[in-house]
């Protein structure tokens, strides 16, 4: 388990759409954006459901009028998960979504600088216990526009950081407004520094960290289309995680806001930093021995497994069993192709020889009756694992190994 940070602790939702913790010993959690108008409450409710079911902890609506914050009075009551209200600008709209039931702010020092206006909002959530994300965007600082005079007023605060002004200016920017909140004795801060740079992402958070004890919201803004925002969100993200810093995460991509909690689930799964829920999927890249259509089968099988394995057990699709059985080692179902075939393992033990087209119904059979059988106290996860020693099945999926064999002049492994 990866060492956290020490944190003070916010706590965001009700208990009509749970209390999520945020920050102390609580495990990281994921939110994410609708992506449509707030105002269209029927479709904005269907958004947040499907957030909701594809397991984002909190969701967040932009309310940039007074139509959205009117519409929260609606959505709220029907919608699952706690909702969080996406401030810029208008201070009012923050006023207006307290009392519409929200329960998390979040306000942009960027753009609501207005000391009175911010107590306004401190003071209001202060009387409902609501926390209040104080969101640093480098983009939307203001100051940002005149690099030169402020880096050298800044000159010399971080000149040993190449993003130098950006993080001195963040950092400030912070501070100020951190200290109108402490006027205000009111400590239910959520910290975040966004920037579309994933490296003064990490520069920042660490930073911040070092200075503050507040939770920390990680994300990289406009991270572009999911494609190429992963690796732009993961990189950075993965990396503060791995430093212990980070309390909750959005990743934001210009794509189905879905594909936000998808990842940073598994970004948070893979680093063990929550336990997995549903299926977790292994499958090999393919090579040129491969000879069934791996890529497709593995996409079904991810999709089904998906839509219906709810324990975390571990699956394998494997091309062949020439490196399969040692890259899918701990799995408790494990599929192995071979030529047009597919043998199939559940805990070590071989329980299906089956032609191509009949692989995946098979295997989804076998995970479905695992899943029971793990329910009904039957069979335990990850207690017998995959233990497959070729040329033994390669004989029965006719896979080639003299083949292989030959062109790589490599012996047989012993059989047991
Ligand atoms: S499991 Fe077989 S087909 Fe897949 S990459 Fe490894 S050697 Fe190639």
């Amino acid at each position: 388990m990866i060492p956290r940070r020490p944190t003070r602790k916010v706590f965001v939702g009700d208990e009509k759409h749970g209390i999520v913790p945020i920050g102390g010993d609580a495990p990281v959690s994921i939110q994410t954006m609708t992506a449509g108008y707030t105002w269209e409450i029927d479709k904005c409710v269907a958004e947040i459901h499907k957030l909701a079911a594809a397991g984002a902890h909190m969701v967040r609506v932009a309310v940039p009028e007074k139509k959205d914050t009117a519409a929260l009075q609606e959505i709220i009551p029907q919608v699952t998960v706690p909702i969080i209200a996406d401030v810029h600008f208008h201070f009012q709209r923050a006023l207006e979504a307290i009392d519409a039931g929200i329960h998390k702010i979040r306000l942009n020092p960027g753009n609501i600088s207005d000391k009175a206006q911010v107590i306004d909002v401190i003071q209001a959530c202060k009387a409902r216990r609501l926390p209040i994300r104080i969101g640093v965007n480098e983009g939307s600082i203001v100051e940002r526009r005149d690099k030169q005079r402020r880096l050298k007023e800044l000159g010399g605060v971080f000149s040993d950081n190449k993003h130098g002004h950006l993080l001195a200016i963040m950092v400030t920017k912070l501070e100020e407004y951190l200290e109108i909140f402490h006027e205000q004795d009111f400590h239910d801060i959520v910290i975040s520094a966004k920037s579309i740079d994933p490296t003064l992402v990490i520069d920042a958070y660490k930073e911040i960290s070092r200075r503050f004890d507040y939770p920390l919201h990680l994300g990289v803004t406009h991270a572009g289309p999911k494609e190429t925002g992963t690796i732009r969100s993961v990189v950075p993200l993965g990396h503060l995680l791995c430093s212990g810093i980070g309390d909750t995460v959005r990743i934001s991509y210009a794509s189905d806001p879905i594909y936000e909690v998808q990842d940073g689930l598994e970004m948070l799964y893979v680093l063990g930093l929550r336990p997995r829920i549903g299926a977790e999927l292994i499958a090999c890249p393919t090579c040129g021995r491969i000879q069934v259509d791996l890529f497709k089968l593995v996409q079904d099988v991810r999709k089904k497994l998906a839509e219906e394995i709810t324990l975390p057990i571990k699956v394998a699709v494997m091309g062949c069993v020439v490196n399969g059985p040692g890259e899918c080692e701990g799995a408790d179902i494990a599929i192995f192709a071979g030529d047009r075939r597919g043998i199939i393992y559940v805990q070590g033990e071989k329980v299906a020889n089956v032609p191509e087209e009949q692989i995946m119904d098979r295997l989804l059979a076998e995970c479905r009756n695992f899943q029971q059988r793990v329910q009904r106290g039957e069979a335990k996860l990850g207690e017998k694992v995959v233990d497959v020693v070729p040329p033994d099945p390669i004989g029965e999926l006719g896979s080639g190994w003299e083949k292989i064999q030959k062109e790589k002049g490599r012996s047989l492994p012993v059989v047991n």
